[in-house]
């Protein structure tokens, strides 16, 4: 059978894959030991507790790991390392595992390429090229753990977060079944508290987002402190505005119990002035938020431009001083091309 047409068991809850495995007259137990198996990361031929014969039965009909390591970069830094994913199809896809104090937190991807246009953004270039399925987000984690196990690092990753390529939001179906997946019994088992899902501000699916009572920490790719600058950089800006989009987070912070966090890239003479920051103040001002500041980094084939840390600390001494929270993003994986999409651009030869 063609892997296209295999059942793949990654995307698959408890219930799902004991039905499934019932199919074949497999009995129930067998159910938890094949997901036991599949969320550790293993193959069908790894799977020592099932007869010879219940494993070629799988391997003929199922894909076990839809997703595997294709290429892999360590910063010398810091220890952050980047993936460069193959799916099943050819296509492929980045994530960067960070370390953190309080553990390891991987960047998954939720779409091949992506439709947002985002001018600063190099996932976006070709557009989106496809949704990846529930499955491979999960096998996004699953070959990050066995990287790890692998190489005799310590730890799992323990934390995740939806910023890789893609807009998590306009893949709104396949992302929830991921996020439930998660906690799914005898799996992987992350809490949801250590998952951040981060949109470019797809209104309507921040609502629908907040009704699933997930709960996940709500980031906004805002990166402007109105509308207008807004619309220079982000098309969506066009669709929804600023108030829109600040009242579907207000929304959100009432359902979830959750702060939002707001995601500001500067970019020099477009956002990062005195002026524009003390607009951000003033527009955040009461709210249970957080801003978390990206010095832009700069894309070959984008023009805009990052800006001195001079910039940065001024920015962030003005939001200070109005009481709003605020950090600058550590730069990670700088060694590394760690900003989103430019590792894969790098080897499909953008
Ligand atoms: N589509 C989602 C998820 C992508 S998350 C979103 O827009 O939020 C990736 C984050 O990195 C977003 O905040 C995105 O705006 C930001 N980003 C993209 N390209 C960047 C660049 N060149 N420099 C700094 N931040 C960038």
């Amino acid at each position: 059978m063609q892997d296209e047409k295999k059942k793949e068991l990654t995307g698959l809850t408890l219930r799902e894959i004991t039905d499934w495995a019932g199919t074949f007259g497999f009995p129930s137990f067998r159910g938890k030991q094949i997901l036991r198996w599949i969320h550790q990361g293993a193959d069908f031929d790894e799977m020592t507790n099932l007869p010879k014969d219940m494993r070629e039965k799988l391997k003929e009909t199922a894909v076990a790991q839809p997703v595997s390591i294709q290429m892999i970069r360590k910063s010398e830094l810091d220890g952050t390392v980047k993936f460069l994913y193959s799916l099943k199809d050819g296509n492929c896809v980045e994530g960067v595992l960070m370390r953190y104090r309080f553990g390891i937190s991987l960047c998954i991807s939720t779409q091949v390429g992506c439709r947002m246009g985002c001018r600063f953004c190099a996932s976006t270039l070709e557009g989106r090229i496809r949704d990846l399925t529930a499955g491979e987000m999960l096998g996004e984690i699953l070959a990050a753990n066995r990287y790890l196990a692998e190489n005799g690092e310590n730890g799992k990753v323990s934390h995740v977060v939806l910023m890789g390529s893609g807009e998590p939001l306009d893949n709104y179906d396949q992302v929830i079944r991921f996020l439930r997946l998660l906690r799914e019994e005898e799996g992987i088992r992350i809490s949801l508290r250590n998952v951040s899902l981060s949109t470019c501000g797809i209104v309507p699916r921040m609502y629908d987002l907040a009704k699933e009572k997930l709960p996940v920490t709500l980031c906004v790719s805002l990166h402007a402190p109105n509308d207008m600058i807004r619309r220079q950089t982000m098309p969506v800006a066009n669709t929804w505005t600023i108030r829109e989009i600040l009242e579907a987070c207000r929304n959100y912070i009432r359902e979830t119990g959750r702060r939002v966090i707001f995601e500001y890239a500067l970019a020099d003479g477009v956002n990062a002035g005195r002026k524009e920051a003390e607009e951000l103040a003033e527009l955040l001002r009461g709210m249970q938020c957080h801003v978390n500041l990206i010095p832009l980094n700069e894309v070959r084939e984008r023009h805009l431009k990052g800006v001195s840390e001079e910039t940065v600390r001024e920015f962030m001494r003005i939001l200070e001083n109005r009481h709003i929270s605020v950090t600058r993003r550590r730069e990670m994986g700088d060694d590394i091309e760690g900003a989103c999409g430019q590792l894969r651009r790098k080897v499909i030869g953008g």
